[in-house]
C-alpha cells in the first residue's frame, strides 16, 4: 500500500489518523511540525501528505507552498486536514500548493476512501477566474506574516544584545572588584613566606601558605583573563608597540610553555624563526596569545604528544588591503601552531573563539594549567584571537574533527603584519 504523511502537532489526532488508515494497510510518517514535515518529505519521499494547516512555526499553507517549490515532491499530493472551514478556506489551501482538502473533525469512516481518491490521481483546484484574487490574498498574508516575525526577531536580538552587555558590565565589575582583595592576601603571604621577613614558620603551615599561594596565583590569572577580555571587548587593550623579531616571541612562550609539556611527557619542537623580517607589535601580549595557543596544544593533546611551531613569511603582491587588513606593505608573517591531540569538529571551530564557550562539560573543569583536557575558563583563544586582530592579523583553526581517539589534531595559524619597512630598524638573525 501506500506511505503517507501526516504533518499535525495535535498527538490526539494524530493517533487517530494513524490507526485509521493503517488499519487500510498504509503505511504512517509522522511530523509534528512544518520544519520536520519538510525534512521528513524530502528524506522519506512519501506518496501522500496530509497537511494540518494551523501548526507551530511556518503553518500549513507556507509549509505546502516550500514543499511544492522542492523539484522532487512538487507533484506529491498534499491534502490539507484542518478543522478552518471558513469560507474562502478551502481556496486558501488550495492556493497555497494543496491538491485537495478534508474538514476536520474527520470522519473515520470516510478518511480511507478520501486518501484512496487522492492517491488515484483526484485533484481540486480553485476555480480560474477567482484564482488571482486569492494568490494576492496569499501574498498579502505571507507578506504580514513576514513582517510580524521580522519585528519579532528584531525585538528578540535587541533583548540578547541588552543581555550580553549586561554579562559584559557583569565580567568588568566582578573583575575589578575581585582584584583588590587578590592583591592585599597576595601581599600578605609574599611576606608571611619571605624568609628574610624573620617568621618561624612550622613545615606544616608553611606548606598550607603555598598551597594558598597556588590557590591565589590561579584567582589572579583568572581576574586578568577577565579584565583582559573587558579590555579587547571594549577596543581598550592598550598596545606598546615596537619592531619585535618573531624568534624572541616564540622562544619566550615555549620557555613559558616547557615545564608544563614535560609534565605530560609532550615534546615541542620550534622552528628557530631566524633570519624573519620584524613585525611591530606589543612583545608581552603576543607573548600572551603564543602561550594561550601553546598551552592549548598541551592541554588537548595526550601524554607523550607533539606539538610543532613553524611559519612562513607571506610576500603578498599587494591586495593585502582589499581583503581587509590594514596598511602593512603587503607582507605578513605566518606561525602555526600544530598539535597531535584531540582536535576539532567544524562546526566548533569559530565558535570556540568566543569567550566562554568550551566543547565539552564544564563541570570536567580544571585548575591546572597542563591536565589533559582540562579546560579553563574558556577565555584563552577569546584574548588571543583580541590580541592578534589588535594588531591587523588574523588566527583560525583547521582540524579534520574531534576524536580522542584517534587525534587527528589541530593547526591554529596566526598572521600578523611585518613592520613597514622604515620600520626595520634592528637587525635580526
Ligand atoms: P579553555 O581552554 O580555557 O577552555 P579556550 O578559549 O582556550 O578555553 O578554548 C576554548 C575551547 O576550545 C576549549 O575548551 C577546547 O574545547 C577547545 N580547544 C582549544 N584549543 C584546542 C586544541 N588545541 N585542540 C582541541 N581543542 C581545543
Amino acid at each position: 500500500m501506500s506511505r503517507i504523511l501526516y504533518v499535525e502537532d495535535n498527538p490526539a489526532n494524530r493517533l487517530l489518523v494513524k490507526r485509521v488508515l493503517e488499519a487500510a494497510g498504509h503505511t504512517v510518517l509522522e511530523a509534528v511540525d512544518g520544519l520536520e514535515g519538510i525534512r521528513v518529505a524530502r528524506e522519506a519521499r512519501p506518496d501522500l501528505i496530509l497537511m494540518d494547516i494551523n501548526i507551530p512555526g511556518m503553518d500549513g499553507f507556507e509549509t505546502t507552498t516550500k514543499i511544492k517549490s522542492i523539484p522532487e515532491l512538487k507533484d506529491t499530493p498534499i491534502i490539507a486536514l484542518t478543522a478552518r472551514v471558513m469560507d474562502g478556506d478551502r481556496e486558501m489551501a488550495l492556493t497555497a500548493g494543496c491538491d485537495g482538502y478534508i474538514p476536520k473533525p474527520i470522519d473515520v469512516n470516510l478518511l480511507p476512501l478520501q486518501v484512496t481518491e487522492f492517491l488515484g490521481g483526484k485533484r481540486e483546484e480553485v476555480p480560474a477566474a477567482q484564482k488571482s484574487a486569492y494568490l494576492r490574498q496569499y501574498s498579502q498574508q505571507l507578506v504580514e506574516r513576514l513582517e510580524r516575525k521580522i519585528d519579532e526577531l528584531t525585538r528578540a536580538n535587541a533583548e540578547l544584545q541588552r543581555m550580553d552587555e549586561l554579562k559584559s558590565r557583569f565580567i568588568s565589575i566582578a573583575a575589578h572588584e575581585l582584584r583588590t582583595p587578590l592583591t592585599v592576601m597576595r601581599g600578605y603571604l609574599t611576606i608571611l613566606l619571605d624568609p628574610e621577613a624573620g617568621f618561624q614558620l612550622d613545615d606544616r603551615i608553611a606548606e598550607m601558605l603555598k598551597g594558598m599561594e597556588k590557590g591565589i596565583n590561579r584567582l589572579q590569572r583568572i581576574v586578568n583573563d577577565m579584565l583582559d577580555v573587558t579590555k579587547i571587548e571594549g577596543g581598550t587593550l592598550e598596545l606598546h608597540l615596537s619592531p619585535l623579531a618573531i624568534k624572541d616571541i616564540i622562544r619566550g612562550a615555549v620557555q613559558q610553555q616547557l615545564p608544563f609539556a614535560q609534565q605530560r611527557g609532550q615534546q615541542i619542537i620550534a622552528d628557530d624563526f631566524h633570519g624573519y623580517p620584524p613585525i611591530y607589535g606589543d612583545a608581552e601580549r603576543l607573548l600572551q596569545a603564543f602561550s594561550n595557543l601553546i598551552n592549548n596544544g598541551i592541554k588537548y593533546t595526550p601524554d607523550g604528544g607533539t606539538i610543532r611551531i613553524y611559519g612562513q613569511v607571506i610576500h603578498s603582491d599587494g591586495d593585502w588591503h582589499e581583503q581587509g587588513f590594514p596598511a602593512c606593505e603587503g607582507d605578513m608573517v605566518e606561525i602555526i601552531v600544530e598539535d597531535s591531540g584531540i582536535g576539532i569538529d567544524p562546526e566548533d571551530q569559530e565558535r570556540i573563539f568566543l569567550r566562554f564557550y568550551e566543547v565539552k562539560d564544564p563541570s570536567l573543569h580544571s585548575t591546572s594549567q597542563s591536565q589533559y583536557m582540562g579546560g579553563g575558563i574558556g577565555l584563552g583563544l577569546a584574548i588571543a584571537r583580541g590580541i592578534i586582530e589588535a594588531h591587523g592579523g588574523k588566527v583560525w583553526v583547521e582540524s579534520e574533527g574531534h576524536d580522542p581517539e584517534k587525534c587527528p589534531g589541530s593547526k591554529f595559524h596566526v598572521t600578523i603584519p611585518l613592520a613597514p619597512s622604515h620600520q626595520r630598524t634592528f637587525s635580526i638573525g
